[in-house]
């Protein structure tokens, strides 16, 4: 899945935002053996020989920038939690129940919203017109900060506050919470988009600026044209001292130790004394600071830039920002840059699922709390958890029977697989909402009311002992995580479903498509970020000089192969931006498969079966994306796109005895150019 314009316009909850999904668009599991019946060898394209039909069948709809199977799953659960937010309106069972409905109720106002036009925009624009000096600007940008982002779970690295907050332990102290800062400040999705000099981006450049100007005509700021210029070259500023994406998932970049002292010497320009202490961390002592680099440039500019270019700035981000709870014009204008420019998308969803997603954003628990009490069966849970525990065994296993490996590594692997918390379902403790006002005629403050209640609870946490079965991604997400730092595994209830896990399908269907997403979830814990963190969760290397010198052969070899992979004439995958993913998918598919050989009553009779393993697994990434969405998803996502994700299988022997693939096919690699790591 891409980071949707959606994703990028709310910060509610830094979790929900731009998860880094390992599968977007999961697995319609049925009918498992209807391969496509196209003339393409499934050794020469393995993805169109199982999905061609259905590529050649399917149009994206308007309102989408691509569009998978999974998609319909996505669909159904939103359907669902329609209707539960309809039954809670009509009979509210208790205070959280009618919070959702007055919630959802204020964004489908649409009427109301209009007829308020600007007035709930005012007292946020006139606090920023008041500003006088630099003094006061400090405290401004410090009252934007959010959690709103995540950098090593959910791999979201957007705000477009000056700077993103993430609350978690720290990376060589998980005892405590610890306040990471990370860069921010950019409308547009990553420093390259400012930066890199291709026809295409130079025009992306533009538009954007105009619907800077845009924005500020529609929210009736006078001189719109000459501050859009000012606030884009203000954040061309900002993109220079920005770290890239392959920088910002280094985690050994990151662990910058900074105490609340440390920001006037190695940062000046910016008042942090007064930044900090609005943004509410005025007694902290220490951060770990993900992005020096950035920190360093965006201090120097607020002392160097106007003010005035500044306030215009926070203007603009204020308003693009909650453009989702504005008047039509606002909200299209937003769209119309975001979905339509930036993604290729043509037409807006419907109001009453951006109004869900709002609720999603807001108070993901609550809702996802209702849902699982409906819609995920205990049998589902038992089933899920056997599968779960069969695939560690194949990964003991494997691990067991790697011959690079030292003995001692071996040893925190199997105790790092044996710490694994994998949380199935729905996490042991909702959040609470008690402490979130919601009235059903305010969008715009029941949304930024939300924001900051989000924002204190996780600022609550620095003063809490660390809690390693505290869950990142709502039950309600179609979606699937690793926290490494937690040791820790989330899926989702809404992912554990039919068609994607189907209580009534056979092993080989199952294994071939949740259970080679739990195995990629599980081998998360040993890849290159992974392997960095050991069965407490610290930030040590509890690998070898020669496990490392191994580990690092192997990976070259897959980054390779992907960075071969040209789905544009002009743009090839960046096989080192997408590694740990298809580390991932390769050991998560080597792993189910073993899993999935192993519940085999007669392990000989494997052909067909298998067969049906990996169509099921080439059939749970069909996906269509337009050009655009592609593009961006290629330069941004540390995810390759779902067609050369499916072509992982030419690095598994079995795939080619199950389909007699023969050398001088397209995806034939010979048996010492597979990649094997695990
Ligand atoms: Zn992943």
């Amino acid at each position: 899945m891409h980071p949707s314009a959606t994703a990028l316009r709310l910060a509610v909850c830094a979790t929900l935002m731009l998860a880094a999904p390992l599968r977007a668009e999961p697995a319609n599991t049925a009918p498992p053996a209807a391969a496509t019946k196209t003339a393409v060898l499934p050794g020469d394209d393995f993805f169109d020989y199982v999905n061609g039909d259905w590529l050649n069948s399917v149009e994206i709809p308007a309102d989408r920038s691509g569009w998978g199977v999974g998609n319909a799953l996505i669909e159904d659960t939103n359907q669902r939690l329609l209707k539960l937010i309809e039954a809670m309106a009509a009979q509210p069972t208790d205070a959280e129940a009618k919070k959702i409905a007055d919630f959802y109720a204020s964004f489908m106002d649409e009427a109301g919203i209009e007829a308020k036009g600007l007035a709930p925009l005012q007292p946020l624009l006139q606090q920023i017109a008041a500003i006088r000096d630099k003094g006061e600007l400090a405290r401004a940008l410090g009252g934007t900060l959010r959690a709103d982002v995540d950098p090593l779970n959910a791999t979201n690295f957007f705000t477009e506050n000056l700077f993103g907050l993430w609350i978690a332990q720290g990376l060589k102290d998980a005892e405590h919470y610890t306040p990471y800062l990370l860069q921010g400040g950019l409308g547009m999705p990553d420093r390259a988009y400012y930066l890199d000099n291709t026809p295409a981006m130079k025009k992306l450049r533009g538009q954007y600026q105009a619907h800077i100007a845009a924005t500020f005509k529609l929210a009736g700021i006078a001189d719109a044209d000459a501050r859009a210029a000012r606030v884009f070259e203000l954040e061309r500023r900002i993109a220079m001292a920005h770290a890239s994406r392959e920088v910002s998932s280094d985690v050994l970049k990151a662990n910058n130790n900074w105490s609340a002292a440390d920001f006037a010497r190695k940062a000046p320009g910016l008042d942090w004394k007064a930044f900090f202490a609005s943004a509410g961390l005025g007694e902290q002592k220490k951060f770990i600071v993900w992005h020096p680099g950035a920190v360093v440039g965006a201090a120097r500019l607020v002392q160097s830039a106007p003010l005035e270019t500044w306030k215009d700035f926070l203007a603009f981000h204020s308003v693009n920002h909650v453009s989702s709870a504005l008047p039509k014009a606002l909200a299209e204008q937003h769209f119309d840059f975001y979905g339509r420019t930036l993604n290729g998308t043509p037409e807006q969803s419907l109001r009453w699922k951006r109004s869900l997603n709002a609720v999603n954003m807001a108070m993901p628990d609550a809702l996802g709390k209702v849902y699982v009490a409906k819609y995920f069966p205990p049998e589902s849970k038992q089933r899920l958890q056997q599968m779960v525990a069969k695939i560690v065994d194949a990964f003991h296993a494997r691990i067991d029977q790697l011959a690079w490996m030292a003995p001692a590594t071996k040893l925190e692997a199997h105790a790092k697989l044996k710490t694994l918390y994998v949380g199935i379902g729905y996490p042991d403790k909702w959040a609470s909402y008690e402490q979130l006002a919601v009235t059903p005629d305010d969008a715009l403050g029941n949304l930024l009311r939300a924001e900051r209640v989000h924002t204190q609870q996780q600022l609550a946490k620095l003063k809490q002992p660390v809690d390693r079965g505290e869950w990142c991604m709502p039950a309600q997400l179609v979606n699937a995580v690793n926290m490494p730092m937690q040791n820790a595994i989330n899926f989702p209830a809404a992912i554990l479903q039919a068609p994607y896990f189907d209580p009534q399908a056979s092993d080989a269907v199952n294994y071939g498509s949740i259970g080679a997403t739990i195995g990629h979830e599980i081998s998360h814990s040993f890849d290159d970020q992974g392997a960095q963190f050991d069965s407490r969760g610290l930030l040590r290397d509890w690998w070898t000089a020669a496990d490392g010198k191994h580990f690092k052969r192997a990976s070259a070899a897959l980054a390779a192969q992907y960075s071969a992979y040209k789905p544009f004439p002009d743009l090839a995958i960046n096989g080192q931006q997408t590694l740990s993913e298809n580390l991932a998918d390769l050991a998560g598919l080597a792993a189910s498969h073993d899993a999935y050989r192993a519940t085999l009553a007669k392990p000989s009779a494997t052909a067909e079966a298998d067969q049906q393993f990996f169509i099921g697994y080439a059939m749970s990434w069909r996906e269509k994306a337009r050009e655009a969405a592609l593009r961006r998803a290629i330069l941004t996502d540390g995810h390759a796109p779902d067609k050369w994700r499916t072509a992982t299988v030419r690095n598994m022997d079995a795939w080619y005895q199950a389909f007699n693939v023969q050398p001088g096919q397209t995806l034939y690699l010979a048996p010492k150019d597979r990649v094997r790591v695990w």
